[in-house]
């Protein structure tokens, strides 16, 4: 990937400007913070982004923001590259982007937690007072990206990034 990155300064440029780009449904975060876009590549002038969900109505969102963004910043001929695998994974979201997460209420997955270690009985943190005394109410969150818990100390409800 390094070997293949021309000019640096370029791709730092393009990636500040993905910076920007919330995604479509948790707009608290960025789609360089979930670990959605993989990397920029200047030649040719590639972005590659990784939809965080297979399937999922926001990845063509996604897409069409990354082109947008793109294209306001003076970066018309930067092409888009979906790119399926490797899947997208929640241990692809940056420290940033869990603190994020938390502050908007949602709990982000615990760091190194593949898709075999996590499984959908083990407990989310509560994003609100951080207790692990928790439970799944609904498998089906506000988006299908997303479960809905609850917090058996502070009786809050809270989405939980369903992990991949
Ligand atoms: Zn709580």
């Amino acid at each position: 990937m390094v070997s293949e990155v021309l000019d640096d300064a370029v791709a730092d440029r393009i990636m500040a400007v993905l910076a920007t780009v919330p995604d479509p449904e948790i707009p608290a975060v960025s789609v360089t913070d979930l670990g959605i876009v993989r990397g920029v590549r200047c030649d040719p002038p590639v972005v590659t982004i990784t939809p965080t969900y297979t399937g999922c109505p926001a990845t063509l969102v996604i897409e069409a923001s990354v082109r947008a963004a793109l294209d306001e910043a003076g970066f018309a001929d930067v092409g888009i590259k979906t790119v399926l695998s490797p899947p997208w994974t929640t241990d692809w979201i940056s420290d940033e982007g869990r603190e994020k997460l938390r502050a908007y209420g949602i709990a982000p997955p615990p760091k190194g937690a593949g898709s075999r270690s996590l499984r959908a009985d083990s407990p989310a943190e509560c994003p609100r007072c951080g207790s692990l005394h928790t439970q799944e109410v609904s498998r089906f969150g506000s988006t299908p990206c997303k479960a809905l818990w609850r917090c058996l100390d502070c009786q809050e409800p809270f989405d939980r990034f369903k992990c991949h």
